[in-house]
């Protein structure tokens, strides 16, 4: 069975107006944002992207073992 998992890749100029948005951008700002694979905080300079599994937003931060991380899921799910 397919795993849904709608992966964004968003730009940085997009960035804060999508949280804004989604309603996480004082989240984000408040520091109470991890990174789904390493923990790490997530700040609006280290925000890679934003997926959506199980309905939830999840994210992801810019070093290169977390994103390597999501695109395994991704491949996964096609
Ligand atoms: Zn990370």
């Amino acid at each position: 069975m397919k795993k849904q998992l709608d992966l964004k890749a968003i730009l940085d100029s997009d960035i804060e107006g999508i949280l804004e948005k989604i309603g996480l951008l004082e989240l984000v700002n408040q520091g109470k944002i991890k990174c789904e694979f390493c923990e790490r905080k997530i700040t609006l300079d280290n925000l890679y992207c934003i997926y959506v599994e199980s309905n939830e937003f999840k994210f992801c931060c810019d070093r290169i073992s977390c994103y390597e991380k999501l695109t395994k899921i991704q491949s996964v799910s096609e």
